[in-house]
């Protein structure tokens, strides 16, 4: 059985062709599915009855099975979706006044295994699939639709952030066809600024992010050195500060708004001194290596395997204020839906380890190796 939900409009005119159809019957069944939230072709009336005849027994729009919903007492929305294999992964809704926020995973586990994450702990299973991805989407928008009341045209959700599970830009043939279906005008007409793709620094993937589909983007940065960078994101290691900064920097020509967001996860004696803080200022202010941004204090959110604490508040406003002293639009995120561990890195579905991500990760206290100048970070480790 094809999944329709695996195509963005581009391929499923090609699907239609391949079944002798023309190509703007796509388009119709696209608004179908993705507009109306029809997943039974009987249903889709003004569709070619000699199309509907044909995807009949060989396609379908196949959605995830809810494994569990929880609402927390702020309207946040949790959905945990049953991807098979024993695994599961986590969506969330976050309603605000003037918006509604889907968050949303990109695979089952993470294979970047930050020390902070609640994902990364759980290790690596598999990718999501583009119909596993858009399903989260496609589920959610519709079932708030009807339970808000909503008329045909008003929308649920009018922000998308891939800031669930997993790391998208390490899933990125999946990951671009449901951004496309996400800012299709017969999809869900989502503005390129309103869909945001989180990443913990895929180096090559955000060239190629910005060549294919240059949404808003955010860079889970968390640190002002590579030292320290290389021991909370291991990735730092193969791509670090001054790469990263460098890609943001090209990113900003095509991204569709004139910073990128940086996410710094604020970690209890881990990251958030003083000095840290002008550390950080002077990272992404700096002529050269500076970059247009906007930062995002994250207070962390606690999960027993971490050996981690939050910062205090007082710590976090601290921080706050020295950014912002140095003229860097900085905001600390409200923390939404922790009675229902959906907040930022609680997500944890379920998931199959098949790379030992997880088993390889402590509660040992987060160890700084300083690198030397020059020296490439994987002969550092081996130093070590
Ligand atoms: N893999 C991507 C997107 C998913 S994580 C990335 O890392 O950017 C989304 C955001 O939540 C990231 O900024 C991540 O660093 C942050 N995060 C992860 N664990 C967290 C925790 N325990 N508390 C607060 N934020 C966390
Ligand atoms: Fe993966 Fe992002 Fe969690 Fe790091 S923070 S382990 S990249 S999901």
């Amino acid at each position: 059985m094809v999944n329709l939900l695996d195509f963005d409009r581009e391929g499923l005119a090609a699907y239609c062709e391949q079944l002798g159809e023309k190509r703007f019957r796509a388009t119709q069944l696209f608004r179908w599915i993705h507009q109306k939230g029809a997943a039974d072709f009987d249903a889709m009336s003004d569709l070619a009855k000699s199309l509907r005849d044909k995807l009949r027994g060989v396609a379908g729009v196949t959605g995830l099975p809810v494994a569990s919903e929880h609402t927390s007492g702020d309207g946040t929305v949790k959905w945990l979706f049953d991807v098979g294999g024993g695994n599961a992964v986590e969506t969330v809704f976050i309603p605000e006044d003037d918006r509604g926020t889907l968050c949303i995973s990109s695979q089952a586990g993470c294979a970047v295994g930050c020390r902070f994450c609640s994902t990364g702990h759980q290790g690596f299973s598999r990718n999501l699939t583009t119909g596993e991805i858009l399903a989260q989407l496609w589920h959610a928008e519709h079932t708030l639709r009807r339970r808000l009341g909503l008329r045909e045209g008003e929308r649920a959700i009018t922000n998308v952030v891939m800031m669930g599970m997993g790391e998208p830009l390490q899933n990125y043939a999946a990951l671009v066809p449901a951004l496309r279906t996400m800012l299709d005008d017969h999809g869900y007409g989502l503005s390129r600024r309103r869909v945001t793709v989180s990443t913990s620094g895929v180096v090559p993937m955000i060239d190629r992010l910005r060549e294919d589909c240059p949404v808003a983007l955010a860079v889970s940065l968390h640190a002002p050195s590579d030292a320290l960078r290389d021991a909370l994101v291991p990735l730092n290691r193969k791509y670090p500060l001054a790469e990263l900064l460098a890609a943001c920097r090209r990113y900003l020509d095509a991204a569709p708004r004139d910073f990128i967001t940086f996410e710094y996860c604020m970690l209890d004696g881990v990251n958030d001194s003083d000095a840290q803080a002008h550390e950080l200022a002077a990272l992404v202010t700096d002529r050269h290596t500076g970059v247009s941004c906007k930062l995002n204090l994250i207070p962390f959110n606690p999960f027993p395997e971490s050996g981690l604490t939050r910062s205090p508040n007082e710590r976090v406003q601290a921080f706050a204020h020295i950014l912002q002293a140095a003229g860097i639009v900085t905001t600390v995120r409200k923390t939404r839906g922790d009675d229902i561990a959906a907040a930022c890195g609680q997500l944890a579905g379920e998931v199959q380890d098949r790379t030992r991500v997880g088993e390889r990760m402590t509660r040992a206290p987060i160890r700084v190796v300083p690198r030397r100048s020059g020296a490439p970070a994987g002969r550092q480790e081996r130093n070590a």
